[in-house]
């Protein structure tokens, strides 16, 4: 778009920083400069012994884990993945991507193959419109290279009732079953780098690593976008 013209819709119809609610300058995305720079970012991409990866140790045979920022009680970084998960937001997603992408380039999981975002029901996708987790794959993906897969796993039952679930349980839903989609490609002997929006017990993502692992003989990095 025309530079004036896209000065001139920001006047307008200004766009706000999710965390800080200032108004974005027209170079901003989702976040303003400030925000961005000041997000808790956990800085675990370089420890392969990290809490992330230590999730699933004894559990599943992942390569490494990370996340990109940490997951504080009352944080303004919340409304992020809030605005992402609820309130249908579907930028915040790509651009949790890109950021993700961004910390990952020049890191192991930059030479995986394949992504595969963790599926939501057909149920809840067509409720909800999109799955948060294939948003953050989009963006992954432009930055990285590397190209997404969504029709290898598929969730076969997802849990409904989130008024009854914990503030963690609501953020992952861990009675999710997957399953190998009949549509599956072969992954035999690919680094795949699985992804979700957020990881607090990594119940789920242990759960689509075993599906995954139990059909091919491939190499699991397991990537989010935040860590409680
Ligand atoms: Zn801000």
């Amino acid at each position: 778009m025309i530079r004036w013209l896209q000065d001139l819709l920001l006047f307008f119809f200004p766009v706000n920083c999710l965390v800080c609610g200032k108004s974005l300058h027209n170079t901003e995305e989702v976040l303003c400069l400030g925000c961005e720079y000041r997000m808790p970012r956990t800085g675990y991409r370089d420890d392969p012994e990290n809490p992330v990866s230590k999730l699933f140790w004894g559990r599943v045979p992942v390569e490494c884990g990370t996340s990109l920022f940490r997951f504080e009680k009352g944080s303004s970084y919340q409304t992020l993945l809030h605005a992402l998960k609820y309130k249908g937001n579907r930028k915040s997603g790509i651009y949790l991507g890109r950021l993700l992408g961004h910390e990952l380039k020049t890191t192991s999981y930059s030479e995986c193959e394949m992504i595969i975002p963790v599926p939501l029901h057909k149920k809840r996708y067509r409720e909800r419109g999109y799955n948060q987790s294939e948003l953050i794959g989009r963006g992954l993906s432009d930055v990285l290279g590397i190209p997404m897969a969504t029709n290898v796993l598929v969730r076969t039952r997802q849990h409904d009732s989130q008024t009854t679930m914990g503030r963690l349980d609501r953020f992952e839903n861990v009675s999710g079953n997957f399953s190998l989609s009949p549509r599956a490609p072969d992954i035999s002997d690919r680094r795949i780098l699985l992804i979700d929006d957020v990881v607090t017990t990594g119940a789920t993502l242990e759960t689509c690593c075993r599906v995954l692992l139990g059909s091919f003989r491939c190499k699991i990095y397991v990537a989010t976008v935040s860590c409680a």
